[in-house]
């Protein structure tokens, strides 16, 4: 069993010898600093060890989309430009798109067959995310049934650690449920149940304190954010309502910029000093602002230059995409032979 640790966030997490790692982003916009703490920041730090597939789900950000796909096939390049400019490796990592890997189709057909539409229903993360978004009662048939290819995605590449933020628990769970049916079925382990690799930051809020950062809602803070947006953002943080002269004791709980502070900047022992000058009174939220701001300006300016560099070569993130995708194919193959096998399927 490792510890994780990193600057800022990372784990502590029990990775263990011959773990898979497998996760992946929807490419419905480009990735924020939430993606940052939640998982990429794992995904840097295990891939020196494991074995790791990242998929470009672009698909599953089709089942929100449908009817306006270019949000999706725009944002594939700004995808693997995040990955890249934050130090995923391709030559440690493959990074694959999910569209063109037919297996991950056919198994979803598949898999389909043994859950049930309430289970989907029930799913805690499809409600909320159904009670956010104004499907009204025209919910895509595709966006119900994502936890099926998202199973499909990770039973496809072996997945057995998955880094993920904490919303995705929910969809891991009913991954497992399809595994353990797909077993029973075939009579045998062909497929493998897996775990989720949460960081310390398993949920970063957005500015405004009220949701998950998340490409959907407009409350993120994009890696690939330029100076005057990180003012913005942060200026515009939610804080202590009840905080309204210096001397004032706040509160830390909720206040968006101690999340933050705690999240990204690498003196611990700083931030617990300010939160207790802040606790008793004595510290304006424009001075812990200031203080936010320069530690995310100093952690995104080379992030973003490095950004820069990589989408002046959209040739070159094309082709590790494609080169990553073509040496997926293989082992997503083997795992839909292994099922179709369960279902008596394979005749020729
Ligand atoms: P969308 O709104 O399109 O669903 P998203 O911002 O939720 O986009 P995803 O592509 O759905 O991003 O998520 C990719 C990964 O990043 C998942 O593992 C998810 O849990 C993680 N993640 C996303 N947002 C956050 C966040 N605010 N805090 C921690 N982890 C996050
Ligand atoms: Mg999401």
């Amino acid at each position: 069993m490792h510890t994780l640790e990193n600057k800022t966030t990372c784990t502590i997490a029990a990775p263990i010898s011959g773990d898979k790692i497998l996760t992946g982003d929807r490419a419905t916009g480009p990735l924020h600093i939430g993606h940052y703490v939640g998982s990429l920041q794992q995904r840097v730090i295990l891939q020196d060890k494991y074995q790791q597939t990242i998929l470009v789900a672009d698909m599953q950000g089709l089942t929100d989309n449908g009817y306006h796909p270019e949000k999706v096939s725009s944002n594939i390049l700004n995808v693997v430009a995040d990955y890249l400019c934050v130090g995923i490796d391709p030559a440690k990592t493959t990074i694959c798109l999910q569209s063109s890997i037919p297996a991950l189709a056919e198994l979803t057909m598949y898999y389909a067959n043994l859950v049930s539409v309430a289970r989907l229903q029930r799913n805690p993360t499809v409600k909320s995310e159904i009670a956010n978004k104004s499907f009204g009662k025209s919910i895509p048939a595709g966006f119900l049934t994502y936890p099926i290819s998202q199973a499909a995605d990770i039973t496809a590449f072996n997945g057995t650690l998955i880094p993920v933020g904490e919303d995705q628990l929910p969809l891991l769970e009913q991954t497992n449920e399809i595994v353990r049916k797909i077993n029973a079925i075939a009579g045998e382990e062909i497929l493998v149940e897996c775990r989720a690799l949460l960081s310390k930051v398993p949920r970063l809020p957005g500015a405004d304190g009220k949701n998950k950062m998340s490409k959907s809602m407009s409350n993120s803070l994009l890696l690939s954010a330029s100076e005057q947006d990180i003012k913005r953002v942060v200026k515009s943080m939610y804080t202590d309502p009840k905080h309204l002269n210096i001397n004032d004791p706040g509160q830390i709980e909720g206040n968006v910029v101690f999340t933050y502070l705690d999240a990204f900047h690498s003196d611990s022992k700083y931030i617990e000093t300010l939160k207790r000058q802040y606790q008793e009174g004595g510290l304006g939220d424009g001075h812990t602002k200031k203080i936010l701001e320069e530690c995310l300006q100093d952690f995104l300016r080379p992030i973003r230059l490095r950004r820069e560099m990589l989408m002046n070569d959209k040739a070159q993130l094309l082709s590790i995409l494609k080169e990553g995708t073509e040496r997926s194919q293989d082992e997503a193959n083997q795992v839909l032979r292994r099922v179709k096998n369960a279902f008596g399927l394979n005749l020729f």
